[in-house]
């Protein structure tokens, strides 16, 4: 493994590299399978710990079958005088993701049938794939197709679509519990960048850093293709989902947009709790969104048979940016400063959850005495005393079993690192027993 000196340094200036990281992944040409998606894990590994699966062609996983592996070497169309009108080697969104090799002569109008633009925006090249439906087709600008002169055109597709397998790669990063926080971003999709290059880098960088420390929990970091990868491991795992605790999908957490963290489906998950606390004590703005059973990964995760709490964190939500799903969602949409922030967020959820525990008050009948026992002079050591008090005396009155800490918090409007600072030093003088069953996870 190497790639320390890359990933680690301080959070404030790991923006840079992650778009380091993504541009170095942008130009290669990802699918729902193909090698594509194994050139990308195959990058991450550099950098963290990563086990890659292969799921063969025809695997039923759940209520759905592995398809067949997709490969393109290259695509060109040629126009009436034999001039390139298109080249996929200038751009992999040139082709519709998943097209069955093609080689043949079309008039203009035949053509025109064949290649997808964005008539709104005529400079830029869609995104499109047709992963279930065997078919063909282009993708590109607007304007340079309208300019295209009637005659025949000669259009070129070098592609595969044969058996092999599904690939999809997990960094497990052992703790002192077994119980999980997964995290998992999607590794299907061409030279886009902020969808989802940017989950990529900020998993790839959340891992490393986690790989670097001590942790109460195990991490489990998922790259997977969209859909039919997340179900493919759920369907593999079985066994395993119960021990996952909390759990994120990043998708979208590049651009210059605020955070907007979509809830699990429980609603009101630890994970849930943990990320609208942490944005709640962050300066810069962001928006909470409910469930919905549509999105990223989220929903296959929090489909009724599992209903892990996982939760998804984005910026801008995919299709309310018009660069999404098109060529404009290049590097220079995506932002490193989005991702230096998308990153500090994560570490300080990660913060949150690992200090979050439930306790009993040992005393706790009348108030203990806190001079007694030092926990005063203790209170000296903090900048702003009153408030110090104040969370020893949340800390000791709802501590009965029933409130974590993150509840304690939010309760008491404080934040979590002074709670937990509290919770240590009534643990300090033996006035807190830990309670076993943790809460609202
Ligand atoms: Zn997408």
């Amino acid at each position: 493994m190497s790639g320390s000196a890359e990933t680690g340094g301080p959070p404030s200036t790991a923006g840079a590299a992650m778009h380091g990281f993504a541009a170095e992944l942008f130009p290669i040409c990802r699918s729902l399978t193909g090698d594509g998606v194994r050139e990308t894990l195959a990058r991450i590994a550099e950098r963290i710990p990563l086990e890659v699966t292969e799921v063969p062609t025809g695997t039923r996983v759940l209520d759905w079958t592995v398809p067949r592996e997709w490969n393109i070497r290259g695509a060109w169309i040629r126009g009436p005088d034999g001039e390139t009108v298109l080249d996929f080697a200038d751009s992999n969104l040139h082709v519709v993701g998943y097209s069955v090799p093609v080689h043949a002569t079309l008039d203009r109008a035949e053509l025109a049938a064949r290649v997808h633009t964005l008539p709104d925006h005529e400079d830029w090249i869609p995104y499109r794939t047709s992963y279930y439906e065997e078919t063909w087709g282009f993708c590109m600008e607007h304007r340079r197709f309208e300019a295209l002169p009637e005659g025949d055109y000669e259009v070129r597709i070098d592609s595969t679509l044969e058996d092999g397998s599904l690939t999809y790669g997990e960094c497990v990063l052992p703790g002192s519990i077994g119980e999980e926080v997964l995290v998992s971003c999607h590794v299907c999709h061409p030279s886009l960048a902020n969808d989802n290059l940017s989950g990529i880098a900020a998993a790839t960088w959340l891992a490393a850093r986690l790989a670097a420390r001590e942790h109460r929990y195990t991490y489990r970091f998922l790259f997977v293709p969209g859909t039919i990868g997340s179900i493919a491991w759920l369907a593999r795992n079985e066994e395993r989902v119960g021990a996952v605790r909390h759990g994120l999908v990043l998708a979208g957490v590049g651009d210059g947009g605020s955070i907007n963290y979509k809830r699990s489906r429980r609603g009101d998950a630890a994970i849930d709790r943990a990320v609208e606390h942490v944005l709640a004590h962050r300066e810069s703005p962001s928006a909470i969104r409910d469930f919905t059973p549509y999105g990223y990964d989220e929903r296959q995760y929090g489909s009724p048979g599992f209903d892990l709490p996982v939760g998804c964190l984005m910026r801008t939500p995919w299709g309310e940016y018009p660069q999404y799903h098109t060529s404009a969602d290049d590097l220079d949409f995506l932002q490193p400063e989005g991702l230096t922030d998308t990153l500090e967020t994560l570490l300080a959820v990660v913060d949150v959850l690992e200090g979050n525990r439930a306790y009993r008050n040992l005393s706790p009948k009348g108030e203990p005495q806190l001079g007694r026992r030092g926990l005063y002079d203790a209170v000296g050591g903090r900048v702003d005393r009153r408030s110090a008090t104040l969370a020893l005396l949340w800390v000791l009155n709802q501590s009965d079993g029933g409130h974590d800490l993150l509840a304690i918090a939010g309760r008491a409007g404080m934040e979590f690192e002074l709670v937990r600072w509290a919770a240590d030093r009534l643990l300090d003088v033996d006035l807190l027993a830990e309670v076993d069953a943790e809460m609202g996870a």
